[in-house]
């Protein structure tokens, strides 16, 4: 089987006609951590914005989706399910968190972020879940989980 990735950031495999797709399957997942450097190489390349125009919203959720469920296990015991995720263009936020409704609402530009300030977002609104606000107990939980955040944050924000 052979795989590749488009300009467009599309993944693309090839493979004989009598292939069962579970195979395949398996095999594109087991490429996960390879697509997932290769798109973020890839990405880095390009503007945000406009790479965040070349998705549709579900592909922007596969993505975000990807990440989400490697972050979920470390509040496993505070939440019983994932959160659910939906994707927005927003200008002065990343990400926002409705602890209530269990529910994390990102950005679409982060798109075209590299893929570690990706994961320091989606970080960030699952400690939410444990501290609503950004006081120290925020901080400390942030810290434990992703010592390096806040230059992942800096760098997020352009400095
Ligand atoms: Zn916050």
């Amino acid at each position: 089987m052979n795989l590749r990735i488009g300009d467009d950031l599309r993944v693309a495999v090839s493979a004989n006609r009598r292939t069962p797709f579970a195979m395949i399957d398996a095999f594109v997942l087991s490429k996960e951590d390879w697509i997932l450097a290769a798109i973020e190489n890839l990405r880095a390349k390009a503007d945000g914005e406009a790479v965040s125009q070349q998705y549709d919203d579900e592909e922007c959720l596969a993505f975000f989706e990807s990440i989400s469920k490697r972050i979920f296990p470390l509040f496993a015991q505070v939440l019983n399910e994932k959160p659910s995720l939906s994707v927005k263009e927003m200008k002065s936020r990343w990400g926002v968190c409705h602890v209530d409704k269990k529910h994390i609402v990102l950005n679409r530009r982060l798109m075209g972020k590299p893929l570690d300030l990706v994961e320091y977002v989606v970080l960030h609104e699952y400690v939410h879940f444990v501290h609503p606000n950004h006081q120290q107990g925020f901080h400390a939980l942030m810290g434990l989980y992703m010592p390096d955040y806040r230059q992942r944050r800096k760098r997020l924000n352009g400095h």
